[in-house]
């Protein structure tokens, strides 16, 4: 028999989300085949057992609360008030964190910089480490001196993840803002981090770090993302 598996990105309805009074229920009845909701409930009622740890239910407690603070009520209706940056920066006090550790990929040192420099005004202390820190050549993980970058008769270090994670670890921060790691470095950093990470900005070489940007663009000039021609 053919398993149903969750697939929320096609849901017609979203009635995880209803416009219903307090006092309603939520209903699935009508939900897709594929509806998480119904199809994994005993995993949804695991899941919510984890909220009952009281460090976890706070966490997620002050994360909602930043989330309702992120919007305003104005006589036209709702609309969002802060940027991300600022997000971090309430989310980070409502926790009572000092010390921040910011984990960058030396493609965006000067924002390195900025963010540094926000957050110490705002009374942080920051720690940062840069992904290519320990300067090890690539050819240490394996990799053919024509993969390199820059070319083969340069030295290349190698992005660090591991080392940036451990460093930060040693330095026993309170929150790690991530920004700009690439992808699978950013995987393993996250693997071996053992504080609370967030992210602040993700790389995208091309599109100023919106990867998005090509997202909006998959039905006009970024086609062969759908596997269709190029515009
Ligand atoms: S949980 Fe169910 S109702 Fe909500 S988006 Fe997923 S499929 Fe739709």
């Amino acid at each position: 028999m053919h398993k149903e598996k969750p697939q929320c990105a096609k849901c017609p309805q979203v009635l995880c989300d209803p416009e219903i009074a307090v006092e309603q229920k939520p209903s699935f009845e009508k939900a897709p085949r594929f509806c998480p909701s119904k199809l994994k409930q005993d995993v949804i009622q695991r899941a919510l057992h984890e909220y009952d740890k009281e460090n976890i239910r706070e966490f997620a407690r002050l994360a909602s609360v930043q989330e309702f603070q992120c919007y305003e009520h104005v006589p036209g209706g709702i609309r969002t008030k802060i940027p991300r940056i600022e997000e971090t920066i309430q989310f980070a006090q409502k926790n009572g964190f000092s010390k921040l550790g910011l984990a960058f990929c030396i493609g965006l040192s000067g924002e390195a910089r900025m963010v540094t420099e926000i957050f110490e005004n705002n009374g942080f202390e920051v720690v940062s480490v840069c992904c290519k820190v320990g300067a090890t050549p690539k050819e240490s993980i394996g990799i053919k001196k024509e993969e390199k970058i820059s070319g083969p008769e340069w030295h290349e270090s190698m992005c660090n993840p591991i080392a940036q994670a451990e460093i930060l670890n040693s330095e026993k921060v309170d929150f790690v803002v991530l920004m700009g790691l690439c992808v699978g470095h950013d995987t393993l950093f996250i693997k071996y981090c053992k504080m609370p990470i967030t992210v602040l900005a993700v790389k995208d070489r091309v599109t100023g770090h919106n990867p998005l940007a090509a997202v909006y663009l998959s039905h006009s000039y970024y086609e062969r993302l759908r596997g269709k021609a190029t515009v």
